[in-house]
């Protein structure tokens, strides 16, 4: 495989982290979580007492807090401010404040420039919600992974179950549509299907199958 760049965006659990991490180990490419970064920032700002509203402060926190990543038995442990946040960022807490915290300019550019950094290599697949529109517009393969919100909701209360997360089915589905909502109407690169990325509606597909169709995309693409 060429060292290609694929972005892979859509909105909340839709399956994008699942199939990014599995097409990067099958490709033996590096894979970023971008929605990982900004529930970082997220984080911190619960830990630091930022207000979610407050843009200057939390750029800052950006900027004086770099979040890294290292290759982990499944998937990738995420670090940040001398500590491992890999599951408090996936935490109730950080998930609903998360829209508000990204919906910042001065919060994107910060993260979108170590985003840049992370893929000037070449062999990555990103998935986020504005790679394919913003952070690598030229990036050779563009996929908008979409799936019915109950189906979503009925995967991420599957997941949430496995990893001892206590969260009823209807709110689950009430956050996902409230962070979709929020994500696709702010002013800073919303969430929004770029117009050469391919559109895969995962709804009734298992993870194989949408691997499967994606690496069918990109053999079509002559890759
Ligand atoms: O992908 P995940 O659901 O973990 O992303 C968490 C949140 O981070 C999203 O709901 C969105 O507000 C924000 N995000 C973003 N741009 C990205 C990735 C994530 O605004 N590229």
């Amino acid at each position: 495989m060429e060292n290609i760049s694929i972005a892979i965006d859509g909105p909340a659990s839709s399956g994008k982290s699942t199939v990014a991490k599995i097409l990067a180990s099958d490709f033996n490419f590096i894979y970023v979580d971008t929605g990982a970064m900004y529930r970082a920032v997220t984080f911190l700002a619960i830990k630091h007492n930022v207000a979610f509203s407050d843009e200057q402060a939390l750029a800052e926190l950006t900027k004086s807090y770099p979040i890294t990543f290292k290759p982990a038995a499944y998937g990738q442990s995420v670090f940040a401010d001398g500590e491992e946040i890999t599951q408090a960022i996936r935490q109730p807490d950080v998930t609903a404040a998360v829209s508000e915290v990204s919906a910042h300019g001065k919060v994107r550019e910060e993260l979108v420039k170590a985003q840049r950094q992370l893929a000037q290599t070449g062999g990555i697949v990103m998935d986020g919600r504005d790679i394919g529109t913003t952070v690598l517009p030229q990036a050779e393969v563009k996929i908008f992974l979409v799936a019915s919100v109950e189906e979503r909701a009925q995967r991420r209360y599957k997941e949430n179950q496995e990893k001892g997360i206590n969260m009823d089915f209807e709110a689950i589905k009430e956050a996902i549509a409230k962070r979709d909502y929020l994500d696709s109407h702010r002013e800073v690169s919303p969430l929004v299907q770029a117009a050469d990325a391919v559109l895969v509606d995962t709804t009734g597909m298992s993870i194989e199958q949408v691997v499967t169709k994606i690496k069918a995309i990109i053999d079509s693409k002559g890759f």
